[in-house]
């Protein structure tokens, strides 16, 4: 794994007071501090838990067990490095992410504080810094070329799930989740492509693939990364919208174990464990390797998850990550399986059916794999 540079994770778990009670945010504000340094102040009414994610020109601060809160808007000051800051909720954690001018390096321990409540505040999450130095390589490329230009080499495979004798799930109006996702995936790829990424799909028509032969798709094409389009359905047909899926031996819940078997159902294939991998898979995966993979896989759903919080797309009630046995995840390609929405919901099928709405999950997918950090 990377350990300099973007897409690192920094752990500042502090002691929780309360365990129980849940967080909530009171303000955001930014200033100039003395030397030119850019502040950021978090406000809330407990001791916050955060942790800090470094993207390429955003800082994200996770606050666990903290609700977003519309009503609470950044105050931004003139001449920060802050351009503006956005709240996604991820699961029970807030995440607020500050899109930057300029790319920061990881901030110093020590410019990093919890103020105790005083006066009118209380608690507050301070933190301090500037602008990373420019390295010989940002000094020889401008950002935006050396992007565009790492872009076109990374291959991406997209999956529509399911086709041919297996339809997925139907919703009541008759929509076919394999007709639904191969269109949101060919509007993927030719989105994708546009952005200079170079695309292979695993089934462009109507036609039945095995799971493990999807995964060995993505193997041999050597993907960078892999992601399996679906559509899910509940019997409860009050429940909606998204959710992610990355790879694990064990469901993170029943519900993902209930998925798992209903994906995993389209082959029929033996799902119990790692005897599963085809020969060839199995040789290549190193526990190491595995581990890497899996770790990969989680930072770009998590991104995904992001994506689509602010494209306004609805999440699933619950976490918006989740973690099942999933046949066609297994492979040495990091990756994820989006349930782009529920078919079994009556109000989403429709929504589904629009060109507008594919549009709008397509816009949240390009946006997850441009901001996904493949040096890793
Ligand atoms: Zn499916």
């Amino acid at each position: 794994m990377q350990i300099t540079g973007v897409g690192i994770v920094i752990a500042g778990l502090l002691p929780r007071v309360a365990f129980a009670a849940r967080n909530a945010l009171r303000s955001m504000r930014t200033g100039v501090q003395p030397g030119g340094k850019t502040r950021i102040v978090i406000e809330t009414s407990a001791r916050p838990s955060y942790t800090l994610v470094y993207g390429e020109n955003t800082l994200t601060i996770k606050l666990s067990n903290t609700p977003a809160d519309d009503s609470v808007s950044a105050k931004l000051a003139s001449g920060t490095l802050v351009k503006s800051v956005e709240q996604t909720q991820i699961g029970d954690a807030l995440n607020i992410v500050a899109t930057l001018r300029r790319p920061i390096a990881e901030i110093p321990k020590n410019q990093i504080m919890i103020l105790d409540p005083n006066g009118d505040n209380d608690y507050r999450l301070v933190l301090d810094f500037t602008a990373a130095s420019a390295t010989p390589k940002a000094a020889s490329n401008t950002p935006s070329e050396s992007t565009t230009a790492a872009a076109k080499k990374h291959i991406i495979v997209l999956d529509a799930g399911h086709g041919g004798k297996d339809p997925g799930c139907i919703g009541k109006g008759g929509t076919k989740e394999k007709t639904v996702v191969l269109s949101v995936a060919q509007k993927l790829r030719n989105a994708l492509r546009n952005e200079g990424f170079t695309v292979y799909m695993t089934r462009n028509d109507d036609t039945y693939l095995k799971l493990a032969d999807r995964a060995s798709i993505a193997e041999k094409k050597k993907a960078d990364l892999f992601i399996s389009i679906h559509a899910n359905a509940n019997p409860s047909r009050s429940v909606k919208g998204f959710s992610i899926y990355t790879l694990s031996e064990k469901a993170s819940d029943e519900e993902a174990q209930k998925l798992a078997d209903a994906e995993n159902a389209a082959d029929k294939i033996d799902v119990d464990g790692f005897e599963s991998f085809s020969k060839d898979i199995r040789v290549a995966l190193s526990a190491l390797q595995q581990h890497a993979v899996a770790e990969m896989s989680e930072e770009y759903a998590n991104g995904c998850a992001r994506a689509f919080n602010r494209g306004g797309i609805e999440q699933q009630a619950g976490p918006a990550v989740r973690h099942a046995p999933l046949a066609v995840l297994r492979s040495t390609v990091p990756g994820a399986l989006i349930e782009c929405g529920h078919l079994s919901n009556a109000a989403e099928e429709k929504l589904l059916k629009t060109s507008a709405h594919q549009d709008k999950l397509v816009a949240a997918i390009v946006r997850s794999v441009k901001n996904y950090d493949f040096e890793v």
